[in-house]
């Protein structure tokens, strides 16, 4: 499907040819044409479908440019999403004179205050924040018309759902609400479907193109003493130029890039223990390929777009099924082909390797001349 054929602005055509998108995604053709009709919705969609833009698109096309008053609120779990959505957001805006503004926790208060004086029409946050900037008088949602929370499911999960009953009972009821996942389990349903209007429409992407088609998936059967020169030895053998390592802790993550290292691998370690700033130069510096190997714990796993990624590779064998459909989506994003190996170190994580297999319904072959 075309762009033109969701009769948007010219800027916004414009805007959408400049940033190199030619046709719409699946999610896009089927979200747009529903936000711009006013209706609420939740679409569940995999990561790396162009989500973010399924939602900026038609808020750019309906929100009013004058006065300058906040009228969408975007919603996020973690920081490093919240300044991705921004982006995103602020290049499909380009020449249109509609401002975002991001909040987020680990970073000055006082600059974001700044930028809010200067006027923005969407703010994207993450909760504590955001609720930080209401308590301060900042921020007022009374004009509130859009509500997106993304990343819906992993927001309810991480204990943000009282305060998201806050925040949503501070904008207006008549509002339209928009609901963003990957994963949507049943109990996660019914928790946010009071948040939304009862006549709203399902959009559900995630089966037409099961998540993790394009990913080639392998797992290796690992003494857990042999994990590190295991790794070190794929990395070299099959030429991962650029290698996600997801493991379960911090300590497990800044030790694992150190040993790397000393395997003559350009490896960083990333984790929710560093200072914001710092997170942020190791994802430039992996995404402008300065880094060859990042080591990161789940706080990668979710919605973060770090393009060209080639190889993900699962260190430690992720603790929910969901975890394993995140942090692999990271490869293959929009289109692209990627490779996925997890490590299995005992008998028990082979058997769930086995159950994951059937439940995304994909092939995940051994890689025996790794095994130890
Ligand atoms: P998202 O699912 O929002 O994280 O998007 C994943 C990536 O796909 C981002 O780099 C987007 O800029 C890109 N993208 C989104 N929509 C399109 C499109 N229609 N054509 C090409 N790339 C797109």
């Amino acid at each position: 499907m075309n762009f033109n054929e969701f009769n948007l602005n010219k800027n916004l055509e414009n805007a959408i040819a400049q940033k190199g998108f030619r046709k719409a995604s699946d999610v896009q053709a089927r979200t747009i044409p529903v936000v711009l009709q006013g209706q609420d919705a939740i679409v569940q969609a995999r990561t790396g479908s162009g989500k973010t833009a399924a939602f900026s698109i038609p808020l750019l096309e309906k929100i009013s440019k004058n006065p300058s008053f906040v009228q969408a609120l975007v919603l996020v779990p973690t920081r490093e999403l919240a300044l991705q959505v921004h982006h995103e957001f602020s290049e499909l805006a380009y020449g249109q004179r509609i401002y975002s503004v991001p909040v987020y926790g680990g970073a000055s208060i006082s600059a974001q205050q700044s930028q809010l004086r200067r006027g923005a029409h969407v703010i994207v946050a993450t909760p504590g924040r955001l609720m930080d900037l209401m308590d301060r008088g900042w921020i007022n949602l009374r004009a509130i018309k859009y509500v997106v929370l993304d990343e819906a499911d992993k927001m309810f999960d991480m204990g943000f759902r009282d305060d998201i009953d806050f925040i949503l009972s501070n904008c207006p009821s008549e509002r339209q609400t928009l609901l963003f996942s990957a994963t949507m389990p049943s109990d996660i349903i019914s928790l946010v479907e009071r948040h939304l209007k009862p006549d709203h429409v399902l959009v559900d992407v995630s089966r037409d193109k099961l998540s993790v088609e394009e990913i080639e998936q392998f797992f290796v059967r690992v003494d857990p003493k042999k994990r590190v020169s295991t790794l070190a030895s794929l990395i070299k053998r099959r030429h991962m130029k650029k290698c996600l390592v997801f493991c379960q802790t911090q300590r497990t993550a800044d030790w694992l890039s150190k040993n790397l290292s000393r395997h003559g691998i350009q490896a960083e370690a990333i984790h929710g223990g560093m200072r914001q700033g710092l997170r942020q130069s190791i994802v430039n510096s992996f995404k402008s390929n300065r880094a060859q190997v990042l080591v990161a714990t789940n706080l990668l796993a979710r919605g973060m777009d770090i393009n060209d990624i080639s190889h993900i590779i699962n260190f430690d064998f992720p603790k929910e099924r969901e975890t394993y459909v995140h942090r692999i989506g990271r490869t293959a994003r929009f289109g692209k082909k990627g490779e996925a190996v997890t490590f299995c170190t005992n008998v028990l994580e082979i058997q769930e390797m086995r159950r994951i297999q059937s439940h995304i319904n994909a092939e995940v072959q051994e890689l025996v001349e790794y095994g130890s």
